[in-house]
């Protein structure tokens, strides 16, 4: 029987650590919490279908928003101190709106990765960025025709922007906040990433979403805080150059890098689901 007791303690005590902590910055109703506490679990779940359980912990902080243009007007992460994360949630929206924003699979994806600071920025939100569509898709959310017709959209309207087409993305970073050219740096980050996936597909018969998952069973907590750093690792745990090769190749070279044939590869290949 004490047996069977301490079993069952085990196993609350595994759910509630792999569960987030929920932090209510401002007053929520008990049907409010219930339904953001639900719209993240969602999300979550579109990663562990992925990569499996997350090694680690983190909190959700929601505060309230009221502004108009959407469930999520704004979010960021925060890794000084464990991690965390902040939504500002406008709870006017219906559970359906929260769940087809891609707010909540964007920044639960940051959470897997050091922070690298502005000069990386490329990297961090181009990861983020390329995996957003792929969580929605693990938590059946979206088909992976409409997950990479997103991507495709999301390409179009970063090559718009002709005017930084004598610059490479990693420049662009150098200048994002001043120029404001978010969505290039953004979709040309994710560019990046879908090369790489492609690469390691030809030539290591391996998806960037098992490298991850080696790198969140390896190596989450040792400290990294740079892209250099992070490539690096990816290419040791790839046992490859791709990741070091692909920097040169595309975010270091003028112009937004070319995405028509991975892409197209992209669309027979959606990741395989854990
Ligand atoms: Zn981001």
């Amino acid at each position: 029987m004490l047996r069977i007791l301490v079993l069952i303690l085990v196993f609350i005590t595994t759910v509630a650590d792999a569960a987030p902590r929920w932090v209510w910055e401002d007053t929520f109703s008990a049907y409010e919490k219930q339904q953001l506490t639900q719209w993240i679990s969602h999300a979550e779940r579109g990663i562990t279908n992925l990569f499996g359980s997350l090694p680690y912990s983190y909190r959700v902080h929601f505060h309230r928003m009221t502004q108009k243009r959407g469930p999520v007007p704004w979010a960021n992460t925060d890794k000084r101190n464990g991690r965390a994360v902040h939504f500002h949630v406008n709870t006017a929206f219906s559970q359906g709106a929260f769940i087809k924003d891609w707010t909540a699979p964007h920044e639960l994806s940051h959470l897997m990765f050091p922070y690298l600071g502005r000069e990386n920025m490329w990297f961090s939100e181009g990861i983020a960025s390329y995996l957003q569509y792929q969580i929605m898709f693990a938590n059946n959310t979206v088909t992976w025709k409409q997950a990479t017709n997103k991507l495709q959209e999301r390409f179009s309207a970063a090559t718009r922007y002709k005017h930084y087409d004598d610059m490479s993305i990693v420049q662009l970073t150098k200048i994002v906040f001043e120029t404001g050219a978010f969505v290039r740096l953004y979709w040309g980050g994710a560019a990046y990433f879908l090369i790489a996936d492609k690469k390691l597909y030809d030539q290591k018969q391996l998806r960037l979403n098992d490298v991850i998952k080696i790198y969140l069973d390896c190596c989450v907590f040792q400290r990294r805080h740079s892209a250099q750093a992070m490539m690096e690792k990816f290419d040791e745990l790839s046992d490859s150059t791709i990741f070091t090769d692909t920097y040169s190749e595309t975010v270091m070279q003028d112009g937004f890098p070319a995405t028509h044939e991975a892409l197209s590869w992209l669309k027979h290949n959606p990741p395989p689901l854990r």
